[in-house]
């Protein structure tokens, strides 16, 4: 769908394991204080000074996690440290640092990883990380791409998924549900194009939803916004798998139950608009569906006030004793047990 219209393709094998090396990797510069070798040794060199140290690791595989059909090089290369960067921002945590390791077959030209790592280098520029280090090596098949993301923090700013209280309220920011449609969207006119190669998509209804899936971005701005409104969450995770699965692990961790309501779920218009399109139930879209690298986080009620009317925000429940159970309230006021149907690598047929 989305064509290669590079006609240079320069084999990758012509240029050899470390000239790749430094191909790719002579456009990062070292910006954190906390980086004091980078990429060219060895190993890289940090210095955290007194600051706690996180660290969080993704592997990425084409045809499971991405498929190149529609998902540009260079946007994967941003997502692939989006999704990193989450898992740092939802720790409460000032990303700092990535390690970048990619396998690539021989059908990729040099071009190609250019585009990833043009993706890689702006994301990292974006959310303010160093590039590092990392690993390069050939596959049999497709592209693997695993980053592992550093971040600090003083111990007391760091937020655990086991901290939540029944009574606390549940915070959702940005809205929920549009990456996992934007795909929808996607498969369905990869479909189109495959019947029929000439076909022009029409995505302009979609733009929102298409962004989401292919251009994702991580909440760091939530740990500046939380220390300005002087408020630590009790319990904060990223929704990657879908909230209820991460509303579940909240739960389990802290020892909680709690009760979501549905119309509090923050939709965006143009998510209802293509659910309706599609004939698909816009709270199981806004539940279920995954990647919209949100953050889900837990709040005394005491700071109810300091979020109430913020955009950023929305309270969609509040944490109960564990004995209540894990529920979604729906808008007919009944309750329906809350599963972890999320996207789920493992379980996908
Ligand atoms: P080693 O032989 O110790 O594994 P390499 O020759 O693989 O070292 O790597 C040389 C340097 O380039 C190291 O600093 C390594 O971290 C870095 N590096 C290798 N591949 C990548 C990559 N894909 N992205 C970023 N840095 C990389
Ligand atoms: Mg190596």
């Amino acid at each position: 769908m989305i064509e290669d219209k590079n006609p240079q393709r320069t084999s990758i094998s012509q240029l050899g394991e470390f000239g790749l090396i430094d191909h790719l990797t002579q456009q990062f510069e070292m910006a954190q204080p906390s980086t004091l070798k980078g990429i060219g040794d060895d190993a890289a060199v940090l210095d955290f000074k007194d600051k706690k140290v996180v660290v969080s690791t993704d592997l990425l595989v084409e045809g499971v996690h991405f498929d190149l059909a529609y998902m540009p090089l260079k946007h994967l290369g941003y997502k692939s440290v989006v999704v990193n960067v989450s898992d740092i921002c939802a720790m409460n945590a000032k990303p700092t640092q990535i390690t970048v390791s990619i396998a690539v077959s021989n059908r990729f030209p040099l071009e190609a990883l250019e585009e990833l790592f043009a993706g890689i280098a702006l994301a990292a520029k974006e959310y303010g990380v160093d590039v590092i280090g990392g690993d390069t090596t050939s596959s049999q098949k497709g592209l693997l791409i695993s980053i592992t993301a550093l971040g600090e923090a003083d111990a007391d700013e760091l937020v655990y998924r086991n901290g939540a209280k029944a009574n606390d309220l549940i915070v959702v920011t940005g809205d929920i549900g549009a990456a996992y449609m934007g795909l929808q969207v996607l498969e369905r006119e990869k479909q189109v194009f495959q019947v029929n190669p000439n076909s022009q998509p029409d995505l302009d209804a979609y733009t929102y939803l298409i962004e989401r899936q292919l251009k994702p971005e991580a909440r760091k701005d939530v740990r500046t916004m939380l220390h300005a409104l002087e408020i630590k969450p009790t319990g904060m995770i990223d929704i990657s798998d879908g909230l209820s699965s991460e509303v579940i692990h909240l739960c389990k961790q802290s020892n909680t139950g709690c009760n979501i309501f549905e119309d509090k779920l923050p939709l965006d218009p143009q998510l209802i608009a293509t659910c309706e399109e599609f004939n698909i139930d816009a709270t199981t879209v806004a539940i279920n569906g995954g990647e919209d690298y949100e953050l889900l986080f837990t709040i005394g009620m005491d700071d109810f006030d300091k979020i109430k009317g913020n955009p950023n925000f929305t309270v969609i429940g509040h944490m109960t004793d564990p004995a209540e159970g894990i529920h979604l309230v729906t808008r007919a006021h009944t309750k329906i047990a809350l599963k972890a149907r999320g996207w789920n690598a493992l379980n996908k047929e």
